[in-house]
């Protein structure tokens, strides 16, 4: 019997700053086609495991692997050009760029022909920037903003404009997504929308997600797998309702 390769799976990935141990023999397995919460008292390690995934940290020791592919110690951008894709906690779109323009900025690594192509007008790279054009727009109609795909990204509400974040993620066409508190900031409306969206990534795309995320409620109802880290280490994982009963984490929540 062979059984599909987890998206991801972190291995005994401890990290080390001078004197302190941010993530200590941290191991978790993130399922194809799932959500998987990582969550946690402030301090814990959430953002640390997020930089070590995205290559943003390096690991003093362990392992991690997409699929079968070790990403441990690589470059950010060969990380994302294997197929995992970030979000940022705070806003990175440029400041004077349309959805479009955002939404293309995740397409970059994906174009072949090329500027000097482009430059020349040749067919090929034409027959390209349609292409690019055309999923844009199709990823702006996931994220509900099809019809602001000209309207300036940066005056939209904070809500939209995670989720032109968002898109413009889903536009390197990853196989696993990186969140960073995707609701973080947003009214009770937002939440809900971006909380449906990030539902139909994983329903209808079929992309892996792995969220850090302090709002408990959307966790419990989008996650289907969870790991509880506290000062560095993990010390619950498993079901959002398998996870919520376990005393190591209610005691680390309420600081017993
Ligand atoms: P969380 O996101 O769960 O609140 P972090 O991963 O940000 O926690 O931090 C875990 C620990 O590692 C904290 O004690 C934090 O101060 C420390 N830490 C995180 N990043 C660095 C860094 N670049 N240099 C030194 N210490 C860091
Ligand atoms: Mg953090």
């Amino acid at each position: 019997v062979t059984t599909a390769p987890a998206a991801l799976t972190v291995r005994d990935v401890t990290v080390r700053f001078a004197g302190l141990t941010a993530l200590d023999a941290v191991s978790f397995t993130v399922e194809p086609g799932s959500v998987h919460a990582v969550i946690g008292p402030n301090g814990a390690g959430k953002s640390t495991t997020f930089n070590v995934l995205s290559g943003v940290y390096r690991a003093t020791s362990g392992t991690v692997h997409l699929g079968s592919t070790e990403l441990t110690r690589l470059a950010p951008h060969r990380i994302a050009d294997l197929g995992v894709a970030r979000t940022f906690q705070n806003l990175a779109l440029p400041p004077h760029a349309t959805v479009a323009e955002s939404l293309m900025l995740g397409r970059h690594r994906l174009t072949r022909a090329g500027f000097v192509a482009s430059g020349l007008r040749l067919p090929s790279a034409t027959r390209e920037a349609h292409r690019h054009l055309e999923r844009v727009r199709e990823i702006a109609g996931f994220i509900g903003l099809d019809k602001e795909l000209d309207f300036p990204a940066g005056a939209l509400p904070y809500g939209k404009q995670k989720l032109v974040e968002l898109g413009r993620a889903l536009c390197m066409e990853p196989q696993v997504l990186l969140l960073d508190e995707p609701i973080a900031g947003m009214t009770a409306d937002e939440r809900r929308r971006t909380a449906a969206v990030v539902a139909g990534v994983r329903d209808s795309l079929g992309i892996s997600i792995v969220m850090v995320e302090h709002d408990m409620g959307v966790v419990m109802r989008l996650a289907d797998a969870v790991t509880v880290l506290d000062f560095g280490r993990r010390i619950a994982g498993g079901t959002p309702a398998e996870v919520q009963n376990d005393p190591a984490v209610v005691q680390a929540y309420l600081g017993a």
